[in-house]
């Protein structure tokens, strides 16, 4: 039997793979300590949990309108208005499977072969398949650390083709957790629309970020911006509901259309009770999200100051979401036992080998010489992983 061209290109998620690696071990026993998933370690809040379990016990288990419940919806327009200053209508909001299963719909409704998608680099992992997936191509552009790991609108301007139907902004972002100012923003967007390319924006991260940083949604910069932006966003990381998969889309009405339309066909709606719990999310109380995000920035803090003490490595330090991305590329060509490690990859499987630590190694995220260290666990744990790092890494010579 032969798979398709597809089939045989595409690689399984490396952060999925990596922590199921880890999982694995953990059953065995063995003490593993895992940086590799991208999610929080607190549980969903119960007033979320109960607006579901309500649902089930009402027998609201049936299809729902593919394209997800009014009163989701209407939470979403609401929740858009209220936090990011954004006007759209019910028919501008999609709800899918989660964020991811979003980007999916939108990459098939709006690519042909052929068709080109820029994608900064260091990107989350998810971002090139999905592109390849409908059969367009993905356009990587390095960005540095020294400048943040961000798009400047000269490096989008050079990248852009005739074939150019899109660039992806993740802000915050997923590995580096580098944010844009509205100023950036405002750069990227002039280029977008001088161009007549659609800005994707990820927003996932949005209420995750530090140092009283201000999330600016890139849609809400102006009406000629928003009608080529497509907003994706979802429940997962602010509510610590990745299991219940369930994002959501806001743009153009007749794009929207297409993606339902796409829906309809593939997944049907996203599960019934689930909706139901996410609209509690986005209606209920707010409140424990400060709490949450000041958890994190001392977690952030800890860690940076943790991997930044390892002699050579730098770390660039995140305004937002909950990852760090050290450099460790003055360990790359060193020897463990006569071994050479050439590679980020070839560094991480010696970390878990070697230190029981799992990390993704940058070039998941389209570069060298990176690890992305997820941080939602407790500082303790922390403190024991990055020190076992240190150690490995200072073992190398
Ligand atoms: C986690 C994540 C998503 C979406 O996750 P879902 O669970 O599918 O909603 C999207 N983009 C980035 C960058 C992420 O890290």
């Amino acid at each position: 039997m032969k798979l398709s061209r597809r089939a045989q290109e595409i690689k399984p998620s490396s952060t999925l793979a990596i922590t199921a690696k880890a999982k694995a071990m953990r059953a065995q026993g063995i003490d593993v300590i895992s940086f590799g998933a991208g999610e929080p370690d607190l549980d969903t809040p119960q007033h979320i949990k109960d607006a579901a379990i309500k649902a089930l016990q009402e027998g609201f288990t049936k299809y729902t309108p593919v394209g997800g419940i009014d009163e989701l919806k209407e939470a979403i327009v609401e929740k858009l208005k209220r936090e990011n200053g954004l006007n759209y209508q019910r028919e501008q909001i999609l709800v899918s499977c989660g964020g991811k299963h979003v980007l999916y719909n939108l990459a098939q409704a709006i690519l042909d072969e052929g068709d080109e998608v820029i994608i900064p680099a260091p990107y989350w992992v998810s971002y090139p398949p999905i592109v390849m997936l409908a059969g367009a191509k993905a356009v990587t552009i390095p960005t540095s650390e020294e400048e943040g790991f961000k798009l400047s609108a000269e490096a989008l301007k050079e990248a852009i083709t005739p074939k150019t139907k899109a660039v992806i902004i993740n802000s915050p972002s997923n590995p580096t957790g580098t944010a844009y100012t509205r100023q950036e923003l405002e750069e990227l967007a002039e280029v977008a629309l001088r161009h007549n390319i659609y800005i994707i924006s990820d927003e996932i991260y949005e209420k995750i970020v530090y140092d009283g940083f201000k999330h600016v949604s890139i849609a809400s910069l102006s009406e000629e911006v928003k009608e080529v932006t497509i907003l994706v966003n979802g429940v997962s990381k602010t509510y610590s509901m990745t299991g219940w998969r369930i994002g959501y889309a806001a743009g153009p009405r007749e794009l929207i259309e297409a993606m339902t339309r796409i829906q309809s066909q593939s997944t049907s709606n996203p599960t019934s009770f689930a909706q139901k719990g996410a609209t509690a999310a986005l209606l209920g109380s707010q409140e424990g999200i400060p709490a949450m995000v000041q958890e994190y920035q001392r977690r952030r803090d800890l860690i940076c100051e943790m991997v930044t003490s390892i002699e050579g490595v730098s770390c660039y330090k995140p305004v937002g979401a909950f990852y760090v991305f050290p450099n460790v590329g003055a360990y790359l060509g060193k020897n463990f036992k006569g071994n050479r490690i050439e590679n980020s990859s070839q560094l991480a499987s010696y970390l878990l080998d070697e230190v029981r630590v799992a990390v993704v190694p940058g070039v998941d995220f389209g570069v060298e010489g990176y690890l992305r260290l997820s941080y939602p666990i407790s500082p303790d744990v922390i403190q024991e992983g990055v020190r076992r790092i240190k150690e490995a890494l200072t073992a190398l010579d």
